[in-house]
């Protein structure tokens, strides 16, 4: 008798092959995909267990399970990544938004509290997901997104479109083409050293874009370029705010040291007690 596929039994199925393939998050994964592959969200894929696959959903199914089994991210599969409160549209044209920047931006909003209209810079834009994040929770704010990539440019419209937030995108190497002063300069550089790309997960480095990724020797170029733009860009008080690799605490922060216009450089940990991000106040200088 032919075996009847459940959800139950795929999702099994797919679990395991995952597994074996060495994707860490073969059980996520394999939910993420059937779900969506079905209609379903992950708590209805539970709900509905038993329910028969039909032969068009086990294409696509199948589909799905063939490109994540050549390691494309699941974001690049589903075209779709959560960040903050919203789902943004997402290719290999962009980084994936990852949940640790989700901390600057917490952090960001938290010190905008006492602050009327902001001006704030998101510099190296990517999907958008800062500009329009911190757009979308400060109402009252004028973000701008820039990035050196057209292609990443047009990524970030598109999520402005989908979820209707307002922001501006400027086509810029990092700051190069801004104008005026900024309350918040916020950043999300590439920062990984080059030589540590070809031992990154197959995921990370086939599929996401090097631009995005690729710091230079130690990591620090964007960022050794970044600051003195930044102090350029900041009003007075203003907050600069980026993020780093886990071991690049002491030398980012080394960098905004050696410029007497930033003072109360901080190293910030994140959830897993890594160093995350570096923020900086702009002195009356
Ligand atoms: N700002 C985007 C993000 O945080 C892209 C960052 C990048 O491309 N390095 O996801």
């Amino acid at each position: 008798m032919q075996q009847v596929w459940t959800l139950r039994s795929i999702l099994q199925w797919t679990s395991e092959y995952f597994s074996k393939k060495g994707i860490d998050s073969h059980r996520l994964d394999a939910e993420l995909l059937i779900a969506h592959a079905v209609g379903l969200d992950r708590i209805g894929l539970y709900r509905d267990f038993d329910r028969p696959v039909n032969e068009s959903e086990r294409a696509l199914i199948r589909s799905y399970v063939q490109r994540r089994a050549q390691f494309e991210p699941v974001a690049h599969i589903l075209n779709s990544r959560g960040f903050w409160q919203h789902d943004f549209y997402v290719d290999n044209r962009v980084l994936i938004p990852r949940p640790e920047t989700e901390e600057l931006i917490e952090y960001v909003l938290k010190w905008l509290k006492d602050h009327i209209d902001p001006r704030i810079a998101d510099v190296g834009t990517g999907s958008g997901c800062i500009a329009l994040t911190l757009a979308d929770e400060c109402k009252t704010a004028e973000c701008i997104g820039f990035d050196v990539s057209e292609e990443a440019l047009e990524v970030a419209q598109k999520n402005a479109q989908l979820l209707n937030i307002k922001s501006d995108f400027v086509k810029s190497d990092l700051l190069e083409k801004a104008e005026g002063l900024f309350d918040v300069i916020i950043s999300n550089p590439p920062y990984i050293a080059s030589d540590v790309i070809p031992t990154l997960m197959p995921d990370v480095q086939q599929y996401e874009p090097l631009l995005a990724l690729d710091g230079g020797p130690d990591g620090l170029d964007c960022i050794r370029k970044l600051v003195p733009q930044a102090i350029d860009h900041l009003k007075p008080g203003g907050l600069l705010i980026f993020e780093i690799g886990y071991d690049q605490g002491p030398s980012a922060s080394e960098i905004c040291l050696n410029y007497k216009e930033l003072k109360e450089v901080e190293i910030h940990k994140d959830y897993a007690k890594q160093d995350r991000f570096i923020t900086a106040i702009r002195t009356d200088a």
